[in-house]
């Protein structure tokens, strides 16, 4: 049996893109630890990442270092259920140069296949991921920080996690000629 899919959500500059560049997109203000944030959210992302994760059968989880928040701040203001967080905050160095969120998702997905919407991902990242032992198949979706998550980057995953259901595609299984 094929494992889980997983659908990684980053929060600043995916779910909260740096300008207001359209109508769906509203500012809401999270306090946290007595600071005061002003973030932009589109309400019509929950229901359409709701979406993906059906018809794919894939798990939604946060990888952003809103960790837990995510859950209270934005999940809520965007139709989202709790969804699973991976601890990202701490930082374990970097290797050669891939981000600090990087090292905890590959130990956090064992092996499960996994699609990454994130704004911060270049390289360095899909290398260490590639080398990881506990990493088999995956999907980095580059997001645009000042426009953030968008219809073609849900598509691509989309496209992307049906593929990977398709039977007989995945090693042994690989049909030939
Ligand atoms: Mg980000």
């Amino acid at each position: 049996m094929t494992k889980r899919p997983l659908v990684l959500l980053d929060v600043d500059g995916v779910l909260n893109p740096v300008r207001r560049h359209s109508l769906w997109l509203r500012h809401h203000e999270c306090v946290l630890d007595g600071q005061t944030y002003r973030i932009l959210l589109n309400a019509r992302h929950g229901r359409k990442l709701a979406a993906l994760a059906r018809h794919t059968g894939a798990e939604l989880a946060w990888a952003t270092t809103w960790e837990q928040h995510a859950n209270v701040e934005i999940g809520p203001r965007i139709g989202l259920p709790q969804l699973p967080v991976i601890k990202v905050n701490s930082d374990p160095g970097s290797r050669a140069g891939e981000h600090f969120k990087t090292r905890h998702v590959a130990e956090y997905v064992a092996r499960r296949p996994f699609v990454w919407f994130d704004d911060n991902l270049a390289a360095p990242d899909w290398q260490y991921l590639q080398d990881h032992p506990g990493v088999d198949e995956f999907l980095l979706v580059d997001v645009d920080p000042r426009t953030g998550l968008t219809d073609a980057h849900l598509a691509q995953a989309r496209a992307w996690l049906a593929d990977r259901a398709r039977p007989g595609l995945d090693g042994a299984g690989a049909p030939s000629g």
